[in-house]
């Protein structure tokens, strides 16, 4: 038996990537150039055809740009899941507007419609819902609810990179959205973000605000930051998107043939796709019983060389940086899953034989503890 550790993650940096640089870098023009420019039309083209997408330097940036591109002002609220990466909440923090955390329904892990519809007051100017682990929200309901209200939507599609509702993209959903491209997502650009916009006036604010609030050289309309893609890291991404749906291929094959060898296993609950959704598994994550999950990781890890991450352990309306916006709040789906959910290595450079020992790592685990 082979013993190589298998990582939770691993980018995947071709030749290809490699090449794309070094013409960049011989080109001597490394700034937002022509690459950037490609690499926007190509993704819109790809992801959300018939959408502008804008590129930013990380997908934080282009959250942050997104929400004051909306309108979004500093009287306002926007509803948030508390089970997500802090960047879905310090997006809303930093453009000034109060994040307000409610809880999500167990199955998906995605923000509770009905916790939404209750979190709603006169201030709330919109809804940001992740597509976490790569599925999307119950995209229907909160719809409807945001209709009813008059209530923007703006996407967190940092994992989701190809997936779907009923045949509607994430992406072409919200007001906009954000794709981030860290090197552990569906795809990477090094560190990178696309906002995809629902009208031309969203993006080109986006576009202003990332370069010093101008479009015109030197006659800056707003004050703006510096949230520029660079030629080197679109050159990159535009590799990534001919590689992507081939990746994502692979990481639901991969997914399938975990939930056949985990399903029914004594301790574990696997992932389940809503009717109607296309799940990208950016994350194929189980949940294990929470006094047991320290104990599975480290013997996944030590006795069995597999990786494992805990997407997140801390809810983020109990982080030391954002819970004085939610002073006492009790989110009981949210801190259970919490304490429960384990994420699998699930990544497009697994081996048949990877499968088999993460499968037969977690059923050893598990049992064990039994
Ligand atoms: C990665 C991620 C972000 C932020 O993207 P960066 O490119 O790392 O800035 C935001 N939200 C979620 C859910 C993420 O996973």
């Amino acid at each position: 038996m082979t013993t190589e550790f298998i990582p939770a993650a691993k980018p995947i940096i071709g030749d290809e990537e490699r090449a794309a640089v070094d013409r960049v870098l011989r080109s001597g023009m490394i700034a937002q150039g022509p690459e950037v420019a490609a690499f926007e039309r190509e993704f819109g083209d790809h992801f959300v055809a018939g959408r502008t997408a804008v590129a930013v330097n990380s997908g934080t940036s282009g959250q942050h740009l997104g929400l004051l591109a909306a309108g979004v002002k500093p009287d306002d609220e926007v509803i948030v899941p508390s089970f997500t990466f802090a960047a879905t909440g310090n997006s809303v923090a930093l453009a000034g507007a109060t994040p307000v955390f409610v809880d999500i329904e167990p199955t998906y892990f995605t923000l509770d419609p009905e916790a939404v519809r209750a979190a709603i007051t006169p201030r709330t100017k919109g809804i940001m819902p992740v597509h976490l682990y790569g599925h999307p929200f119950l995209v229907d309901q909160i719809e409807a609810i945001a209709k009813e209200h008059g209530l923007a939507i703006y996407e967190d599609a940092a994992q989701a990179h190809g997936a779907s509702w009923n045949g509607r993209n994430v992406g072409t959903i919200g007001d906009f959205a954000m794709f981030s491209l860290y090197p552990t997502k569906n795809m990477t650009s090094g560190e990178g973000g696309m906002v995809t916009c629902a009208t031309d006036e969203i993006a080109r604010n986006v576009r202003v605000l990332r370069n010093q609030g101008m479009e015109k050289q030197y006659e800056n309309e707003v004050i703006g930051f510096n949230a520029r893609m660079t030629d080197i890291h679109a050159a990159i991404g535009r590799v990534q998107l001919t590689k992507v749906n081939a990746w994502t291929e692979i990481r639901k094959a991969n997914a399938a043939v975990l939930t056949a060898g985990l399903e029914g296993l004594d301790g574990v609950v696997v992932p389940t796709v809503a009717p109607g959704a296309v799940h990208v598994y950016h994350q194929y994550t189980i949940r294990v019983d929470a006094a047991e999950r320290a104990r599975i990781q480290t013997a996944l890890k030590e006795e069995h060389g597999v990786g494992s991450g805990v997407y997140y352990p801390i809810p983020n309306h109990r982080l030391p940086s954002l819970q004085h916006f939610a002073p006492g709040l009790e989110l009981p789906a949210t801190e259970k899953a919490a304490s429960e959910v384990l994420s699998l290595p699930v990544h497009p450079s697994l081996t048949a034989g990877d499968l088999e020992r993460i499968v037969n790592a977690v059923a050893a685990a598990v049992t064990a503890g039994a």
